[in-house]
């Protein structure tokens, strides 16, 4: 469910421009055919109605535009956001991959650090016992 939420933002932010267009086209048209009594503009087609009903669907598209333009950048954010955690956890990785020790500690002499076989019983710099 939580799987690419930026990619699923983006494709949220396409469908709510759309649905916020259509709901404004719709709000706009209903104004300019005097649909919308609550407004006041119950009388056929006139001016005042034709010129709500566009400034309505102006003022719609620009606020889906602004929107989705908002929702879509977010998307991409958290994308990237996401794609930085990401290199950062690979580079961490490649590092500690890099950064353990190539010779264990065990097959370091504790007396005289000579690097020894692994699981000499003896070192084969000072000849002491190695203590497993
Ligand atoms: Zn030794």
């Amino acid at each position: 469910m939580f799987h690419n939420p930026g990619g699923k933002l983006k494709g949220l932010a396409k469908v709510l421009f759309w649905i916020q267009i259509i709901m404004f086209a719709g709000f706009g048209i209903a104004i300019m055919f005097g649909g919308i009594s609550v407004l006041g503009y119950e009388d056929a087609p006139n001016i005042v109605t034709i010129t709500s009903g566009c400034l309505m669907i102006f003022l719609g598209i620009l606020v889906a535009w602004i929107s989705t333009i908002a929702l879509y950048a977010f998307g991409e954010l958290v994308e990237s956001n996401k794609r930085i955690e990401e290199l950062l956890r690979a580079g961490n990785r490649g590092q500690n991959a890099s950064a353990a020790p190539a010779v264990p500690k065990q097959n370091v002499c504790p007396f005289c650090g000579t690097v020894l076989a692994a699981g000499a019983k003896f070192c084969t710099g000072c000849g002491r016992m190695i203590d497993q």
